[in-house]
């Protein structure tokens, strides 16, 4: 079964090759491949990076360690993983899944969870939170889902739908959280109004937000598109987010920037209205005419799944958008597909436009640094804006002026396994 997959992965890429008109680095030239990604993203004159991590243990004899690789940390000690705990509390059951979960639905009314319990969804409040979290079901037009801040819980999406185009309100909130989103069918959170978003997680507090499908922890599991759930996060207006924090508060620090986002698993596309990269922190989090809040993006991991990321104009696919600089994106497994906008790469930080004159005071504003590639079979393929000749990875840039500075980037197959990174001029985004 092993093998079949391994097979499957190279037959996958060498398609992809054979359609760009590219080669893949030879086994033997990885550790030059490797260093190759530090060199594109930093002078920014290739337009894709495409990383296959995969074994080759058969192939060649490879050194035990990945240290030969100069200048690459794949230390995660700088950004500390929010600390989850499940919040204890005897729970009075009012409806109840097969698995003890208690059922919502969307189609009925607000959800809010709080630390009493949840509320609305069609259902009598509870009077504690239920342990074992809550499944939500149902399709709107009208409601939204939020859970308060400090609160700890599980939740199952399973085939939501939540389509918010009017009055002042995000599909679902789930900011100063500790929340787990396990993805069971087809889920759709759909923003159109404009400062506010799908998927909503505000500020860089400890808080974190995991994503995954129902085989999140299964040994060897691989997502896909037959057996995983799926969430669709769109933002489909200007300014509008599809995962991350929201404009309407960006002035504010406690509630601008993103971090500690995780996804284990599940079929994940996302993409912003303009301004917002798909996922990360929100155009202006950094600074915003003259009330800065110096907020980015900080600690976004995936561990698996397949995950389609496109940004909007002036933003990554996957880390800031428009001057919003990264510090940590670390991505051990999985399928990464990134695209990022008009003068931005499809993993780093967002742009601006060169008659943006009041960019030139904050420069730092499309930094990068610590964007680590890792694992055994993790495919990334990412892609910069063609027009304005961005990097697949890397920061954005100030109109044709200097771009930001880019800090450990690289990618570092595990022991055993081999990286192979191809940069290329014709993909077109994802
Ligand atoms: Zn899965």
């Amino acid at each position: 079964m092993k093998k079949r997959k391994r097979i499957w992965m190279i037959s996958m890429v060498l398609a992809i090759t054979a359609a760009h008109g590219t080669i893949l680095a030879e086994a033997q030239e990885t550790e030059g491949s490797v260093e190759a990604i530090t060199q594109t993203t930093e002078d920014g004159t290739e337009l894709d990076t495409k990383i296959l991590m995969e074994t080759v243990k058969e192939h060649i004899d490879l050194p035990k360690e990945t240290e030969q690789v100069s200048g690459c940390k794949p230390t995660e000690d700088a950004v500390k993983k929010g600390s989850v705990q499940q919040v204890k509390q005897v729970q009075k059951p009012v409806k109840k899944t097969a698995d003890g979960q208690t059922l919502l639905d969307v189609s009925k009314g607000n959800i809010t969870i709080k630390s009493s319990g949840a509320t609305g969804g069609g259902t009598s409040s509870e009077t504690s939170l239920n342990p074992l979290g809550y499944r939500i079901i149902g399709k709107t037009t009208s409601y939204y889902i939020k859970v308060e801040a400090g609160v700890t819980t599980d939740i199952t999406l399973d085939n939501v739908s939540v389509t918010s185009n009017s009055g002042s309100k995000n599909c679902m909130d789930v900011s100063h959280a500790n929340v787990t989103i396990t993805l069971v069918g087809n889920n759709m959170l759909s923003c159109g109004v404009q400062n506010y978003g799908a998927l909503v997680k505000e500020g860089m507090d400890k808080t974190e937000l995991i994503i995954q499908c129902e085989h999140a922890g299964e040994k060897g599991h691989q997502c896909d598109k037959d057996t995983c759930g799926s969430l669709e996060a769109k933002g489909t207006k200007m300014h509008t987010t599809a995962i991350g924090n929201i404009i309407a508060n960006r002035t504010v620090k406690e509630e601008s920037g993103f971090s500690n986002l995780t996804i284990k698993g599940g079929i994940v596309n996302a993409q912003a209205g303009e301004h917002n990269c798909a996922i990360g922190a929100a155009c202006g989090s950094y600074a915003n005419g003259g009330t800065d809040t110096k907020q980015y993006a900080e600690n976004i991991r995936i561990e698996g799944g397949i995950i389609t990321a496109k940004g909007g104009t002036l933003c990554a696919g996957i880390g800031g958008g428009k001057v919003t600089p990264v510090d940590g994106i670390y991505i051990t497994g999985g399928t990464v597909y990134a695209s990022g906008g008009k003068y931005s790469p499809g993993i780093g930080s967002g742009g601006a436009e060169t008659t943006e004159s009041e960019w030139e005071k904050t420069p730092e504003g499309f930094n990068v640094s610590n964007i680590v590639i890792s694992g055994g079979s993790t495919l990334v393929k990412a892609v910069g804006d063609k027009n304005t000749s961005m990097p697949g990875i890397g920061c954005g840039k100030y109109g044709t002026k200097t771009p930001g500075t880019a800090t450990n980037i690289c990618a570092v197959p595990d022991s055993g396994y081999q990286g192979y990174i191809q940069d290329g001029t014709s993909e077109n985004r994802v």
